[in-house]
């Protein structure tokens, strides 16, 4: 579904404290694009932290010129500990945070970053909750000390000169839908080296997308979704995504037996290496745009 046919262009200075909201309406474009400040680079290194905070997700992005982006801020406070792994212990702010879906494991440390750090930006794909979490979630967000917007097919983050992180679902409006179903899923791109991040999406979901993007859905590294459980993963997702490394983010000895065997086992056979956050911890990719490393 297209969204409708004007584009926002939206430029945020973060760093600075300041933003400017630009629209710009575009004859043809039917996409939002999003531009995070950047600075000129023309080498450096992209960071991406898959974090260890248990049950739940977290996946922390670090451009080359500094932007920073959250994905997903685990169950609860343990997501500030995880943070401050990775970031200075100086740095209390945040571009971007992304929550994928409402649902705890992925919300529940949010308002805590959100009372922590000046974050500049919230998107999130619009299926709300009843818990309280949700409801602390999006008092924060609502604050009006930030852009609070719906993610959308078709937006795009560009974080760096050569570093873009896309939408690419929802491509509607998922009011009433369940909260898995509306995860959020977004693909990081820097030169050489891609990132699928895929919240809890479920499988007919993964087969949806191969519809809209078949073969661009390729990414070096995926996270698997819903924590390796066999609602995601379908196996034609898995081998059009065809990920070199397959990540995991799942609590020690889980309630819901997370990651399930045959997920581990499509994983063997397509030949992805395999990363638990619960046997490795956090788990931190470097890219040069060329060559990816890890930890
Ligand atoms: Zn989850």
């Amino acid at each position: 579904m297209a969204l409708a046919p004007h584009a926002i262009e939206i430029m945020i200075k973060i760093r600075q404290h300041f933003i400017f909201v630009l629209p710009v309406v575009l004859l043809l474009a039917n996409a939002f694009t999003w531009y995070v400040v950047w600075s000129e680079t023309p080498k450096g290194i992209l960071t991406v932290a898959f974090l260890d905070v248990g049950q739940g997700d977290a996946i922390y992005i670090e451009a080359p010129n500094g932007n920073q982006v959250l994905v997903d801020g685990g169950s609860g406070r343990q997501i500030l500990r995880a943070l401050g792994a990775v970031m200075p212990f100086y740095d209390h702010s945040l571009d971007v945070v992304i929550a994928t879906h409402s649902d705890a494991d992925h919300i529940g440390g949010l308002p805590f970053v959100l009372d922590r750090f000046n974050v500049g930006a919230v998107l999130e794909p619009g299926v709300g909750s009843e818990t309280n979490i949700y409801q602390e979630f999006e008092k924060r967000a609502n604050d009006g000390t930030r852009l609070h917007e719906l993610a959308r097919r078709g937006m795009r983050l560009r974080l760096d000169n050569n570093v873009a992180l896309d939408i690419l679902f929802p491509d509607q409006d998922p009011t009433g839908w369940e909260t898995n179903t509306a995860s959020i899923v977004a693909r990081l791109v820097y030169g050489e080296s891609s990132f699928l991040l895929t919240g809890d999406s479920p499988i007919k979901i993964e087969k949806y997308l191969i519809t809209l993007d078949g073969e661009k859905l390729q990414s070096d590294v995926l996270k698997a979704g819903h924590h390796g459980s066999r609602t995601s993963s379908a196996p034609e997702y898995t081998a059009i995504v065809k990920p070199e490394y397959a990540i995991i983010s799942v609590g020690k000895n889980n309630r819901y037996g997370h990651p399930h065997q045959e997920v581990l086992d499509l994983f063997a056979k397509l030949g992805a290496t395999i990363f638990r956050t619960d046997a490795s911890g956090t788990i931190v990719f470097k890219s040069d745009g060329a060559t990816l490393t890890h930890n």
